[in-house]
């Protein structure tokens, strides 16, 4: 999502997490309901009208619901409260619901068939809430450009999409494709998802685009953007041999910038490709809209809204937000988690990924003083995977980012470059744990079990249920002779040992190991994992 930040300055700016959460009087995921459970919708269809002068919405929602069981009476959907509801019709027939808050409850009078799609038609019109700190706090951004044009985007993702559509606000029902059809003055472009079908011009000075995906989608990731977007668009060959576009929806006056920044895509996309496979959603496109929020990572549309401010290694520039979004197209879009306790998934290892672009670029000096100013940024202040069913809000503070991505960093040092990179990468084409599937931390754990043949449960449990770090001890035990241990942990850590001149790979745990050294060993002195004493 979001944005881990880069500069403290805007870190300054936009902290504290905790205040931001606070803030938010809304939030997705958590237990979901047993009614929730009973069904799925398969397939969303918007239809909106985007009222800039009035920031207001209106229209209808068609959503495709199949049931699981044959006594489903109620659908239970998620709504903003400020929304007004004209009908709701199912079957050409209008039906009867009741709100309560965010909850929008629809009767069905006949019982649908278990495993039979069928529609519901919300009809609906409100002011959405204005995003006040967007991304983190969601909702519209009535925004002008430069030349003082309307400039309209929506965040959602700690809040959930019932922020501007009727829909399923969890994790884990995620619908199997999505239309966007929004109808908006000329010549007002609009952005979103998937691929455009349509631009029907309604010859009354108004048009509406059409868009549709045909991949899985978080109901937060369905997306709008609404300006006089210019689009700069190149097609990219990719690892298969076809092409896929790459483009970007540019306000006018960037558009000299826009070359430079698909340029930089490409570029990333092919690295990204090398670990994780080719770029996920590749039969429709790899998108990027200017947005004035800072960035989000809305599926084929990402949110850019870095203003060109391009970061300078070793005298090369690439866009940090740019990347980050990116990386969030494999782990958040393609591998994604049922339960927000398991929110590192996308947040962390996208925040590893930004760290190994720049191992792949510039050099392993150049990851590592990532690593540093992650480890900085460390809190500790709860587990990484604080419980389960939990909500966004209960889940969402920066040490998913970094001690997630620390997380990885360890785990590539304790089992080789080889065998993280093959576990890894055969993690992200797994058939069975993307797209349409999910995964959770207990997966990722197993699936690394069995594809490396490594015990990793005292590990997964040390960094990511626990806030506990191990301790490590060195004593002295003659001239020249050293015990090391970490007498905190059950279990054994492969670690660095200089001693020296010599590097070794010393197995760690709590019974001690004698090592020679001329003087104080360093245990793990490049920082490969988070840890107390030494
Ligand atoms: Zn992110």
């Amino acid at each position: 999502m979001k944005k881990y930040l880069k500069s403290f300055t805007v870190l300054a700016m936009v902290l504290s997490l905790s205040e931001v959460t606070a803030a938010q009087t809304r939030s997705s995921g958590g237990p979901l309901s047993p009614m929730q459970q009973s069904f799925n919708v398969h397939y969303y269809d918007i239809n909106l009208r985007v009222a800039m002068n009035q920031q207001a919405i209106s229209g209808h929602v068609d959503l495709y619901i199949i049931p699981d069981a044959d006594t489903l009476t109620t659908i239970e959907l998620d709504l903003g409260e400020e929304y007004r509801i004209s009908y709701v019709e199912t079957g050409g027939r209008l039906t009867g619901f009741r709100r309560a808050g965010d909850k929008l409850f629809v009767n069905l009078t006949d019982p649908p068939e278990t495993g039979e799609s069928f529609r519901i038609r919300v009809v609906y019109s409100g002011k959405p809430p204005v995003a006040v700190r967007p991304p983190w706090d969601g909702g519209f951004n009535w925004s002008k450009a430069p030349d003082g044009s309307h400039w309209v985007g929506v965040s959602c993702q700690g809040e959930g999409a019932k922020l501007w559509f009727p829909n399923m606000d969890h994790p884990s029902k995620r619908p199997d494709s999505a239309s966007v059809s929004v109808t908006v003055p000329k010549p007002y472009v609009v952005a979103s998802n998937g691929l455009l079908e349509s631009v029907n011009d309604h010859g009354t000075g108004f048009h509406t685009y059409k868009w549709k995906t045909r991949y899985p989608i978080h109901t937060y990731n369905i997306n709008i953007s609404i300006a006089p977007y210019e689009t700069y668009e190149k097609p990219m060959t990719l690892g298969d041999g076809s092409t896929m576009p790459v483009v970007f929806y540019v306000l006018p006056d960037d558009l000299d910038k826009a070359e430079g920044l698909v340029d930089m895509a490409i570029e990333m996309l092919t690295r990204l490709g090398k670990y994780y496979g080719q770029y996920p959603f590749s039969s429709e496109k790899f998108g990027i809209v200017q947005t004035d929020y800072l960035g989000m990572e809305h599926q084929t549309i990402n949110a850019y809204g870095n203003r060109f401010n391009y970061t300078r290694i070793n005298g090369e520039e690439f866009d940090w937000l740019l990347l980050h979004e990116m990386g969030h197209e494999w782990w958040g879009n393609k591998i994604t988690v049922t339960d927000w306790a398991d929110f590192w998934i996308h947040e962390g290892i996208t925040t590893y990924t930004d760290a190994l672009y720049l191992w792949d670029r510039f050099g392993p000096e150049a990851y590592h003083a990532k690593f540093d100013d992650y480890r900085r940024r460390i809190s500790n202040s709860q587990p990484v995977v604080p419980g389960s069913d939990m909500t966004s809000a209960e889940v969402y503070n920066l040490d998913i980012y970094y001690k997630g991505a620390y997380f990885m960093h360890s785990l590539r040092y304790l089992l080789g470059d080889d065998v993280f990179f093959s576990a890894l990468r055969a993690f992200a084409t797994d058939e069975s744990r993307t797209y349409s599937n999910y995964t959770s931390t207990s997966d990722i754990r197993s699936f690394f079990e069995q594809h490396t043949g490594t015990d990793l449960k005292a590990f997964f449990e040390l960094y990511l249920y626990t806030t506990d770090l191990p301790q490590i001890k060195i004593e002295q035990d003659g001239a020249e002779q050293y015990q090391i241990s970490i007498p905190n942990i059950s279990f054994e850590i492969p670690m660095e040992v200089v001693t020296g001149t010599a590097v070794q790979r010393v197995v760690l745990g709590p019974v001690p190991v004698q090592v020679t050294s001329p003087g104080r060993p360093a245990v793990d002195p490049q920082n490969w994992y988070l840890k107390n004493g030494n």
